[in-house]
């Protein structure tokens, strides 16, 4: 499985789009405002080309896996399950990535961008309901109590962090004092984190 490992700024850049993948880091330094940052990358980055019918479906797909750092075998495992649920499947597939692991992690404000989150789960800084859980795929529900490891409460990264906390969606709730999360309910459609249009995921791999 390979992770892409260049810059993330790139991502954005080929997507025509900010995808905030630094997290904070992207309201105030963004190279895609700067001017040549609004071309995609490449020597024919500056062209402006039509795009075709397969064009903005593969774009939507692309842009849902960046926003969550996946590869597209995690993607399309992501498309298998939701399609198997009850429901419409690009709502379902939005869900499942937004109650990844990491992706709640970084919503709490326990990080600056979701890269941080997964790296924070993958050291087993996170616990989930007491217990240290260091997938960062793991799919948090309804009640799950989400904190961080004791001796990551010192970290200057995050005592940072909680100098200004972020708002959290409303399906979380969060308690500045313990540094603790807990998951109200689902998301809702309109919470998601990036503005995609799922049902063009769909109709691209039901081609
Ligand atoms: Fe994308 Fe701008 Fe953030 Fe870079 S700084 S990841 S271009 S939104």
């Amino acid at each position: 499985m390979s992770r892409y490992t260049g810059s993330v700024c790139k991502q954005c850049r080929t997507e025509r789009e900010k995808l905030f993948l630094k997290g904070d880091k992207c309201n105030a330094n963004c190279t895609f405002e700067r001017k040549r940052g609004k071309n995609a990358p490449g020597q024919h980055g500056a062209r402006k080309s039509k795009m075709s019918d397969y064009g903005k479906h593969l774009r939507e797909k692309q842009k849902a896996k960046r926003v969550f750092g996946l590869s597209e075998q995690q993607f399309k495992r992501y498309f298998l399950v939701a399609d198997g649920m009850p429901g419409m499947t690009g709502d379902s597939l939005m869900k499942l990535l937004e109650l990844r692991l990491d992706n709640t992690v970084f919503k709490l404000g326990f990080s600056f961008s979701r890269k941080m989150a997964r790296q924070l789960v993958m050291h087993g800084l996170v616990m989930v309901n007491g217990k240290k859980i260091d997938v960062p795929r793991y799919q948090v529900k309804t009640g799950d109590v989400i904190t961080v490891k004791e001796k990551y409460k010192t970290n200057a990264n995050l005592v940072k962090l909680m100098e200004n906390p972020v708002a959290v969606p409303s399906w979380l709730e969060f308690d500045k004092a313990t540094i603790t999360g807990k998951v109200k309910n689902e998301p809702s459609l309109e919470e998601f984190s990036h503005p995609i249009n799922s049902q063009l995921i769909v109709e691209l791999y039901s081609k």
